[in-house]
């Protein structure tokens, strides 16, 4: 979080995007649609702008989204959250997960999380206090894995709180149901709650590969807190327009940090993010676009592959890490701020999402991860590009 002169550093996000943008590179670091999500949910939000919803919503959000949330729980996964009490609106999944850990861990707590691991993840545990502990993702013909071992041994009498992520930024990975089991195990054995980021829920990418929230693993609903947003599911990454649910007792230490950090979340965004969940046109267009990314997901591993790099295949989420180590080069990090002025291409390094000289920072350190979100043409232009490097 702190860089050697104290001060806090800009995310990776910002910095390769910024590169990306002086450089005049194609941008495939930050992960953000090219395309928009549906016309009918950016009328909605201009409608609700028109009649005049401008002022402070409700703390924990209006009641139509968290219905809507609440009912979209029900539909695909059986869970049954109380919209009144066990819903929170949040000023996207970013402010949940901050809020989340800010609530229920402090300092002499473990929070436990994959490795690699979403680089928001370690900022909001160390704001919190708490130690952060991992257990590795491993590449395997599978894809990356959890090493059930070392998850196993990363518990301990002071993990406090699992922080899941499935589909996983940034390896693509969706967590098995025997993977989920293991965790559900361990976390109820020691007694540790459970904060899942399933913002990619409806981003899986293959026929046999389904999402499975945590929660509806047996026993699990009470010690868990779920966590999604509007931003990956419709294509409106800049709406910050997220979601917890669980339990009554989590959800309100939840929004009783969220009143301080935001007090409340964008009043127009919420009635059209309600129309979204419930609109059966827009359903189909979230289908068409996991469809599409699917397509998108094959093109740039193929080109990444017919490139030179080593290709892990991702199973969700709008991205995919590659090996630059059969290119040559061994540093993921400094690849990345050369690869501007050696190909035109942005890309982030794996690196950003490991701990500094862990088993699996060193394991991924020649990795790249790239994002598929984007039109053909660009990815087909960057595939162009990354070809110089050979
Ligand atoms: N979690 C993960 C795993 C993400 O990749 C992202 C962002 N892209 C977020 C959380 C943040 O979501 P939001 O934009 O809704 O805050
Ligand atoms: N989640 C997106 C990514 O991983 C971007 C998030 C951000 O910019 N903070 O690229």
């Amino acid at each position: 979080l702190l860089a050697p002169d104290g001060q806090v550093r800009a995310t990776i996000f910002a910095e390769m995007s910024a590169l990306a943008e002086s450089t005049g590179s194609v941008n495939l670091g930050q992960g953000f649609p090219d395309v928009d999500g549906p016309a009918s949910v950016a009328r909605a939000a201009a409608q609700a702008i028109a009649d005049g919803r401008n002022q402070y919503p409700p703390g924990p959000g209006i009641p139509a989204l968290r219905h809507a949330v609440a009912e979209h729980q029900k539909a695909h996964y059986g869970l049954d959250p109380d919209p009144d009490r066990e819903v929170l609106v949040t000023t996207g999944a970013t402010e949940a997960l901050a809020a989340a850990v800010l609530a229920l861990a402090g300092p002499g707590d473990e929070v436990l999380t994959l490795e690699p691991f979403y680089d928001a993840y370690a900022a909001v545990i160390a704001l919190s206090g708490a130690t952060h502990t991992t257990a590795p993702l491993r590449a395997t013909p599978d894809g990356f894995r959890v090493d059930l071992d070392a998850l196993a041994t990363a518990f301990t009498d002071r993990t406090r709180l699992v922080l899941l992520n499935t589909p996983h930024n940034p390896t693509g990975t969706v967590l098995t149901p025997d993977e989920l089991a293991a965790v559900a195990r361990l976390a109820t054995a020691h007694d540790a709650l459970v904060v899942t980021d399933e913002v990619y829920e409806h981003l899986v990418l293959d026929p046999g590969v389904r999402h499975v929230p945590i929660a509806t693993l047996p026993g699990m609903a009470e010690r868990t807190l779920t966590i999604s947003s509007a931003g990956k599911t419709f294509s409106f990454t800049g709406w910050k327009v997220g979601w917890v649910t669980g339990p009554e007792h989590l959800v309100t230490a939840v929004r009783t940090v969220k009143q301080f950090l935001t007090y409340v979340s964008g009043a127009p965004f919420q009635p059209a993010v309600a129309f979204a969940l419930r609109d059966p046109d827009v359903a189909a267009w979230v289908r068409d676009l996991a469809a599409s990314l699917a397509s998108r997901r094959d093109r740039l591993c193929a080109g990444l592959e017919a490139a030179g790099f080593g290709v892990v295949r991702p199973q969700g989420t709008y991205f995919v890490l590659a090996d630059s180590a059969p290119l040559g080069f061994d540093d993921g990090a400094a690849l990345c701020r050369a690869l501007p002025g050696l190909a035109g291409v942005v890309g982030v390094p794996v690196t950003a999402f490991t701990h500094d000289g862990s088993d699996v920072d060193r394991a991924l350190r020649s990795w790249v991860r790239f994002t598929f979100v984007k039109r053909d043409e660009v990815l087909d232009e960057a595939v162009a590009r990354l070809s110089r490097l050979r």
